[in-house]
């Protein structure tokens, strides 16, 4: 794998391959997708978390490798990158409020940051698994939202918590959080204390690792 400072993911359901996040760089994205068996035409479904670089940085070129994809982005974007996704002939959904995606694949709608961000919930049957590219939002916000959202126990947050204070890792069990895979900018210190506190149930997440969840 090539590794950079961003953040990109992809979701298979037993419906489709959703890609959430492109990285910052094309180049990488593309290489590491191959490298894991995954062919950029196999995805239909793009999910943007939010305006910066290291997100949505690759998207352009995975669009030059595949067009034939639907492009699903906070409503706040800047036309320019609306007016890309058209001139590389694909399609895009302007996300404000929470909405389905897929198949158990729904987005928490834009929350403010700075920036708006969006972040996605899956419903599994072990409870909701809550994936976010930043967190600028606030992860124990967006935890939250995604409870109230759907009404149900979240089993596994996965992604950017955004160096939050020390105090999260509380507040994720106060929150009935079962299971944790902080990555890209969590910070050194929140993950240590992740560790420390989930032990079995913390996740070694980052590049190239696949997270496999089992219906129980
Ligand atoms: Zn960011
Ligand atoms: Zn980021």
């Amino acid at each position: 794998m090539k590794t950079s400072w961003g953040f990109a993911t992809v979701i298979k359901t037993p419906k489709e391959l959703i890609l959430f996040d492109t990285g910052g760089n094309s180049e990488i994205l593309l290489f590491n997708m191959r490298k894991l068996g995954i062919s950029p035409l196999s995805i239909k479904k793009v999910v943007i978390s939010h305006i910066h670089g290291d997100h949505v940085g690759g998207l352009e070129g995975f669009l030059e490798e595949n067009d034939n994809v639907t492009v699903f982005i906070p409503a706040s974007f800047p036309q320019s990158v609306k007016d890309m996704i058209i001139d590389k002939g694909a399609k895009f959904v302007e996300v404000s409020g929470p909405r389905k995606i897929s198949d158990f694949v729904y987005t928490t709608g834009e929350l403010y940051g700075p920036p708006e961000e969006q972040s996605l919930i899956i419903d599994s049957k072990n409870g909701l698994i809550v994936i976010t590219g930043c967190a600028h939002p606030g992860i124990v916000n967006i935890v939250k939202k995604a409870k109230e959202l759907m009404n149900k126990d979240v089993y596994l947050v996965v992604g950017g918590f955004h160096n939050p204070p020390i105090s999260v890792v509380k507040e994720f069990r106060e929150l009935g959080v079962k299971k944790v895979a902080p990555s890209h900018c969590t910070g050194d210190l929140v993950r240590e204390a992740f560790r420390e506190e989930y032990k079995e149930d913390f996740i070694e997440y980052g590049v190239g690792k696949i997270i496999e969840v089992e219906n129980n």
